[in-house]
């Protein structure tokens, strides 16, 4: 399967088939007006089988909900055609406004000015834990 190529924009590859669409939704992107491409299922040499976000307009990404789904993600900025970054993200050490803490109890679930905040308290399992109450996310 072939999609037009992007002039200006940006190009999540290397996503672990099957995140694609949470991405997408997480991201927001069905807001946006620009074009967008969610290709799923591609080959992939490395891992089989990937998704491919392509996103036709120069936007920032909250690269933080990013990491937080799959941090082997790769994030290509495209300019005038040409591929004019890679970047590659990391599990981010703080999550704000991503994840709600499930603890009724919780501060962040009564004062509702506070924003949600998550700490990467496991690196190796990937488990990030309530700033205020250590719930686990
Ligand atoms: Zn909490």
């Amino acid at each position: 399967m072939t999609v037009d190529e992007i002039k200006n924009g940006i190009v999540l590859d290397h996503i672990t088939a099957g995140k694609g669409m949470k991405i997408y939704n997480l991201l927001g992107l069905d807001n946006l007006e620009c074009s967008i491409a969610l290709i799923k299922n591609a080959p992939s040499r490395k891992m089989g089988k990937k998704d491919i976000i392509k996103i036709d307009a120069d936007i920032e990404l909250d690269t933080e909900i990013i990491g937080y789904i799959d941090p082997d993600i790769t994030v290509n900025i495209i300019k005038n055609g040409k591929n004019v970054e890679k970047k590659t993200i990391e599990l981010p050490q703080k999550l704000t406004n991503v994840l709600k803490c499930k603890n009724p109890r919780c501060i962040s679930a009564t004062e509702q000015e506070l924003p949600h905040i998550f700490t990467l308290a496991d690196k190796e399992k990937r488990i990030y834990r309530c700033l205020y109450c250590e719930t686990k996310a």
